[in-house]
């Protein structure tokens, strides 16, 4: 039997419920995985691209996958639909966002995916979190983890984490503010 390859996956969310959306997006990773997932904390982001937009909430997961990294992209792009995600500004808000930022150690350039994700080491909301869950690696470009978090700072980053790291639930929120 092969070995499931252990998969970054950078997970984005900035409208609705963000932080319950994500949630809920790595029970859907954890369908697509052969063991047990890991994942982040939350953390929340000040948007790029256009303005005006909520923060997001980021997190990473680590799963087990005996798929090409192609299948396995078109899994995650599923599971973006499943979440409502439609494709129209580029970097505009989106439900879910589910990024493919390490597959093993392979490094991959197609039409479709790149690999590392090609933002990777530009991206404090993904290198944090990544650290969470893969503390020892060494990136593509031979330097640790913790030295690329100590060099990109935490500038527009906090734990989404105020109270309860899941927003209201809908039916709560006409009675119960959340807590301060
Ligand atoms: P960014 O790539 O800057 O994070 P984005 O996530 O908003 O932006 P999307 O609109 O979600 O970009 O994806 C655009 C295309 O990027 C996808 O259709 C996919 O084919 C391609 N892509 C290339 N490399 C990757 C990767 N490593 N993970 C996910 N998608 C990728
Ligand atoms: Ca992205
Ligand atoms: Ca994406």
């Amino acid at each position: 039997m092969n070995t499931p390859i252990v998969a970054a996956i950078g997970m984005g969310a900035n409208l609705g419920h963000p932080a319950q959306t994500l949630s809920q997006a790595a029970q859907a990773l954890q369908a697509i995985s052969a063991k047990p997932i890991e994942m982040s904390r939350i953390y929340r982001s000040a948007p790029i691209g256009p303005a005006g937009q909520p923060d997001y909430a980021n997190a990473v997961a680590l799963i087990h996958t005996l798929q090409t990294p192609l299948d396995l992209l078109d899994q995650l792009q599923a599971i973006e639909l499943q979440f409502g995600r439609t494709r129209s500004i580029r970097w505009g808000a989106r439900s879910l966002d589910l990024d493919l930022l390490l597959f093993g150690e392979q490094q991959i350039q197609h039409e479709r995916l790149t690999v590392p994700h090609i933002e990777l080491l530009n991206r404090n909301f993904v290198l944090w979190p990544l650290a969470e869950v893969m503390p020892s690696i060494i990136l593509s470009d031979g330097i640790t983890i913790e030295a690329h978090c100590q060099q990109i700072g935490r500038e527009g980053l906090s734990l989404w984490l105020d109270s309860s790291q899941l927003d209201p639930k809908p039916d709560d929120e006409d009675h119960q503010p959340p807590l301060r």
